[in-house]
């Protein structure tokens, strides 16, 4: 009777012991439970490093930019090729497709070595995560400016897929902080060539026209810097005014077009 009281327990712990292992092996689901996934916060660490599923792209995103993400990629390379906004998976392999632009293209003045595009005060009103688009004015008020240019190297070498952030007031001198109205990042064609549709910014306290900027090359550091319009009274008392950072413009009816062409560091 002993005997067969204790074999039942046995048999009852074996049973308890076997369920409790069970409900760590499987979900409720009965499948067995994948890697937690693990945010990186942008940064590739290792080629084996687990990736966030929030950084992959979800379906229908607006963001079309295209480029090439490798798990060897330093974070510094990868932040290159990820501009503010855009969400790619490490690994994911897209075609590059850089953009077509309508404005005629200048000649390049640049003699080598030239001189990296001076930097500027980011100010209060930066956004991360601007919209890529490169027509921000809509139907504002204002004159319309079409600005274009290259991004070079200090060895006056076009570099193609740069990015540039670029941010302004509107006509009246008023950001828009909540949304991304004259906000957005585009990136420079196959031979180092941007264009920008945007309105001339209007004054606002303490400040010239400006329009802010950040630029980076592939694999490049970011440059944040701003750029000002010529013959503007407030420029002479503007304490943040640099005149290297002096767009070329040009009236065309009435609207403008100018161009200014930024140099920066490769790596
Ligand atoms: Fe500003």
């Amino acid at each position: 009777m002993k005997k067969a009281i204790g074999r039942n327990i046995l048999i009852v712990l074996c049973v308890w012991v076997l369920s409790a292992c069970g409900g760590l092996s499987t979900n409720a689901a009965g499948l067995t439970p994948t890697a937690t996934a693990v945010d990186t916060g942008g940064a590739v660490s290792s080629p084996t490093a687990i990736v966030s599923t929030e950084m992959v792209a979800p379906t229908g995103t607006a963001d079309s930019t295209q480029a090439v993400v490798s798990t060897t990629d330093t974070p510094q390379a990868v932040s290159s090729k990820l501009a503010p906004g855009h969400i790619m998976a490490p690994g994911t392999v897209e075609p590059l497709q850089l953009p077509t632009l309508t404005a005629q293209p200048q000649a390049i003045t640049c003699t080598s070595p030239a001189v990296l595009t001076p930097a500027e005060t980011e100010g209060p009103y930066f956004k991360s995560g601007s919209p890529e688009q490169s027509a921000l004015g809509g139907n504002l008020p204002g004159a319309k400016l079409t600005l274009t240019g290259y991004v070079l190297g200090v060895d006056c070498q076009p570099v193609a897929h740069a990015m540039l952030d670029f941010w302004q007031a509107d006509a009246s001198g008023t950001y828009d902080n909540t949304g991304y109205t004259l906000r957005g990042h585009l990136f420079t064609d196959a031979s180092g060539r941007f264009q920008l549709e945007t309105v001339v910014p209007g004054l606002y306290p303490g400040r010239t026209e400006h329009i802010h900027v950040k630029v980076q090359a592939p694999g490049g550091p970011l440059l944040t810097t701003q750029l000002f319009f010529p013959k503007v009274a407030q420029n002479d008392t503007d304490g943040i005014f640099d005149s290297r950072l002096l767009m070329t413009v040009q009236p065309a009816g009435n609207n403008f077009t100018a161009t200014y062409d930024f140099v920066v560091a490769l790596k």
